[in-house]
């Protein structure tokens, strides 16, 4: 294994859905998928380092706030390139149009907004480590619950 540090900056690391930790294993098991179990099937451990990427049960509960930002974040940038590109105008139907093709985007960006939001999270609770490779992964076992792992 390299022991180089990672050249991922926070934000790249957060966007590619990796490991907080090291900044180089992958969160997810596989690519994004439009089948939400399928998608959200994460990597119990960061195949890099060994950093669990479920930390306590139900540590997952809190994304649909960075879910509901992030939804709220891409309507306000698509409102503005919608009046920016097309227009709005109270005499004609141009924002209802605008409403539905949001509601389309948000629906459609569901899958990635979902990884992000789980992303995000994480990285706000684990810090990332340059020398990951001389020290082990926070032991959070006893704040886990087997029966109630991944519990949805
Ligand atoms: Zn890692």
């Amino acid at each position: 294994m390299s022991t180089e540090k990672s050249s991922r900056g926070y934000l790249a690391s957060c966007l590619t859905c990796r490991c907080p930790r090291c900044r180089e294993g992958k969160l997810f098991q596989g690519p994004v998928s439009i089948k939400p179990k399928n998608n959200l099937a994460m990597n119990r451990q960061c195949p890099v380092c060994g950093q669990p990427t479920e930390i306590e049960v139900g540590f997952y509960y809190g994304t649909s706030y960075v879910s509901y930002a992030l939804s709220v974040a891409i309507s306000v940038a698509s409102l503005i390139a919608w009046w920016v590109i097309i227009g709005l105008s109270v005499y004609d139907n141009r924002f209802v149009y605008w409403l539905i093709f949001n509601a389309v985007l948000l629906i459609a960006s569901q899958p990635w907004l979902m990884r992000l939001s789980r992303s995000f999270w994480i990285s706000w609770f684990v810090k990332y480590d340059p020398d990951w490779q001389a020290h082990q992964p926070e032991d959070f076992s006893e704040r886990l619950n087997a029966d109630q792992g991944a519990n949805w």
